[in-house]
């Protein structure tokens, strides 16, 4: 499969040099030349697959012979080896939850996906692959833990002093090997900004092979699809086959999967864009006008994005039919009051206890239900993450109810190793520069 530039659709490259240069020279986003449409049979006997022989079927047709089959099925039993169940809470309310990968939150997906394809593609003899990402929480911790002795590469995680989690912290902190973690005496603003500065500076440049292991890589977005589709699977399973998604949103990436699976025929009835007060998409949904705006910080941050990065896929994929998007997606925003007051809910009614994202996922499918007054669909609600990794959010009653997963209790027992550093380039680029 080739890949072209959403800014230029008669470009054209192979999937390797996507997921290396991550982002085209001319800012649009990488998309594959043909959304491959998956063939009937599979898609109606999906419940006879499991997650990894779907992930399997469903890169193969996206990727073409780009990575052999032997090879990708090597990659996808090593990538995908966590669970991803749907838990009914009502007749027609299912919880996806996408958070049982090793940093308890959805990136794992495709952060384990990204580091073993950008490994299998390094040949022998190259420069080891320099991973800069800066983080506000859940990106750096999956990435740290996806790219975990991974051979041939190191990650570099930069983090804002004092505004990350406990367990976040130490999902960051703790790894050792070919992770370390920087603490920057700065805002999440200012680590993206000095990984930006880093990737434009010759002398880093001329050292290190840098890559930033962003969202918007396609290499993330395609293991996203796989979820969709199992959870499909899962669906069809208990006979239901009317199925409405429910997704938090921030960059978009999540949602823009769950349309690309839908794109190769995974016969999907509805998408809900749920986003916080940063609702960018929610707006252009409702007034047909698209009008990013700063981010403003809410409970639930990691969604606090006001111009999301994925959104140019989405409206790729619509672009002979913008019309049909407003039928297929419908966008609902929740404060931080409404959050809180969803994760209560949540609780009440199913002693389930809710990250605040995923509440947010949750109370906009009780309103598209409710807004749509007929009944024969099965709304699934994506849990993007583990409730403990926000245990600050959590109104206090609730938060003794939750259940430490094993993937906590190991990481308290290891010791935080960081390097703290100001906010200016310099100190960033020495540090970089000391320590080959
Ligand atoms: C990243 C993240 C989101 C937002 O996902 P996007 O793909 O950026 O829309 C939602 N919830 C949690 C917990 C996340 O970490």
């Amino acid at each position: 499969m080739k890949f072209y530039s959403t800014n230029n659709t008669s470009s054209r490259v192979s999937f390797k040099d996507a997921v290396f240069n991550s982002m085209p020279q001319d800012k649009g986003l990488y998309m594959p030349v043909s959304i491959p449409r998956l063939d009937d049979k599979f898609i109606n006997n999906l419940d006879g697959y499991t997650l990894p022989e779907i992930a399997f079927h469903v890169a193969q047709n996206l990727l073409g012979d780009d990575i052999p089959a032997d090879d990708l099925k090597v990659i996808i039993d090593d990538a995908i080896n966590f669970y991803a169940p749907i838990i009914k809470l009502e007749s027609n309310v299912y919880v996806l939850e996408l958070f049982h990968g090793p940093s308890l939150a959805f990136k794992d997906f495709g952060a384990r996906f990204m580091s073993r394809v950008m490994s299998y593609f390094l040949e022998e003899g190259e420069k080891q692959l320099d991973v800069l990402v800066a983080t506000s929480g859940d990106t750096g911790g999956a990435v740290a833990l996806g790219f975990l002795g991974v051979p041939n590469t190191r990650v570099t995680i930069l983090y804002p002093k004092g505004k990350v989690s406990d367990i976040q912290e130490l999902q960051l902190t703790t790894n050792g090997q070919n992770i370390r973690a920087l603490e920057i005496e700065g805002t999440f603003d200012d680590c993206q900004a000095l990984v930006k500065q880093a990737f434009t500076d010759p002398e880093l440049n001329a050292k290190y092979r840098l890559t930033s292991a962003n969202s918007i890589n396609i290499a993330r977005l395609i293991p996203q699809t796989f979820y969709y589709f199992n959870a499909y699977a899962q669906a069809l399973k208990l006979g239901k086959n009317k199925i409405v998604f429910s997704v938090p949103s921030g960059n978009f990436g999540n949602i823009g999967a769950g349309l690309l699976a839908w794109k190769m025929g995974l016969p999907v009835q509805h998408f809900i864009a749920a986003t916080n007060a940063n609702d960018t998409v929610p707006q252009f949904l409702k007034t047909g006008v698209y009008q990013p705006k700063p981010s403003v910080a809410t409970l639930s941050n990691a969604m606090d994005v006001g111009n999301p990065s994925n959104w140019v896929r989405i409206a790729d994929m619509f672009k002979d039919d913008a019309a049909h998007l407003g039928q297929v997606i419908s966008g609902y925003r929740f404060n931080d009051d409404e959050t809180l007051a969803a994760i209560k809910s949540i609780y009440d009614h199913y002693k389930y206890v809710a990250c605040p994202h995923t509440a947010i996922a949750w109370q906009a499918l009780k309103d598209y239900q409710q807004d749509q007054h007929t009944d024969n669909t099965t709304g699934i609600f994506l849990s993007t993450a583990h409730p403990c990794k926000f245990p600050d959010v959590l109104p206090a009653e609730i938060a003794g109810h939750v259940e430490v997963p094993e993937q906590v209790a190991s990481l308290k027992a290891k010791e935080k190793q960081a390097v703290s550093l100001g906010k200016d380039f310099e100190g960033f680029k020495n540090y970089l520069l000391k320590n080959a």
